[in-house]
């Protein structure tokens, strides 16, 4: 009686395992008696079917076709290959590497190996599915092996295959940016799009970065400070240490801010006590005071020459 409990139990913890685990067949999940119109729209569906089920599906093999050759693209699980280590990327042999290693550092290694794999992706996973151009011109696509030989990632965010923006994506990243969204909403609205969209904040900050050094295009700070003031119509102003053709002094003005002096030219506050403490650089505020008593920012001056005598005492 005990035993024929004790085999029910295993049986049925066989079978958690067997529903729980990735090691199941998931080719049904690829099953479409449909074909696709485009090369583009059949791996679209391959790569989110398998990304619904939290697999990274990446292109191993293409071949764009022509020539009389129909095209096809082999797409196999982000695992499968093997792992190369570090001995085998560097070329040398590991005994011949050990025996150099000073002590200290093959502690390290030992510490290393009671981590969690976090390093290594690679582990030959067989999972393979390939997309055939039909002499009908549509795309066909057929599992070659549907099991994967390790669990699907719990969470996709952070994986850098995952997480990267499509262009459509990056597109709105762009335009949100610019309209100074905050990257938290930007990641927000990505997500509401497409509800498996697996990036993090940290893609939005780099994006953001690649996209700040495109506009910038290799000039430097000051440089680019200049040409926006120009691109934007400001009327702006430098001095510049002749000998280290370092800028002294900048002076920049909105030009609606003009208009506004030229309406109101009587009073004028000029103060250079704007966040001293924090910058530690003078930067006078010219402000105008309007017939109605509001206060505008008229102009600005930024000295970089630390409180010179004339600045200092406004
Ligand atoms: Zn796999």
């Amino acid at each position: 009686m005990d035993q024929q409990n004790s085999s029910d139990d295993e049986s049925r913890q066989l079978e958690e395992v067997a529903s729980t685990s990735a090691f199941q067949d998931i080719s049904y999940l690829f099953k479409r008696d449909a074909p696709f119109e485009t090369r583009k729209e059949a791996l679209k569906w391959v790569q989110e079917t398998g990304r619904a089920r939290k697999f990274v599906l990446v292109i191993k093999k293409s071949d764009a076709g022509g020539n009389g050759r129909r095209g096809r693209v082999t797409i196999a699980c982000e695992r499968s290959g093997t792992y190369r280590g570090i001995f085998q990327r560097v070329g040398i042999a590991k005994a011949e590497l050990i025996e150099k290693m000073p002590r200290k550092l093959t502690n390290a290694e030992e510490e290393d190996n009671t981590r969690p794999n976090t390093g290594t992706k690679k582990c030959q996973c067989p999972f393979l599915i390939q997309l055939k151009e039909h002499p009908d011109s549509y795309w066909y696509v057929s599992v070659v092996c549907g099991m994967h030989n390790h669990n699907s990632a719990n969470f996709l965010e952070g994986h850098s295959y995952a997480g990267r923006l499509t262009q459509d994506e990056a597109a709105i990243l762009d335009q949100m940016s610019k309209a100074n969204v905050r990257p938290r909403q930007i990641l927000n609205t990505l997500r509401q799009r497409d509800k498996n969209n697996a990036s993090t904040l940290r893609t939005i900050y780099n994006a953001r970065q690649r996209n700040r050094i495109k506009e910038v295009g290799g000039r430097t700070q000051m440089q680019q400070l200049l040409h926006l003031l120009e691109d934007n119509m400001y009327l702006s102003w430098h001095r510049k240490d002749p000998e280290s053709n370092v800028v002294t002094d900048l002076f920049w003005s909105h030009p609606d801010s003009i208009n506004l002096l030229r309406s109101f030219p009587y009073v004028l506050l000029m103060d250079c006590t704007y966040k001293t403490n924090r910058y530690r650089l003078p930067l006078l505020e010219i402000v105008g005071v309007t017939s109605t008593t509001l206060h505008s920012r008229l102009g600005f001056v930024f000295y970089l020459q630390r409180l010179c005598p004339t600045t200092h005492g406004h």
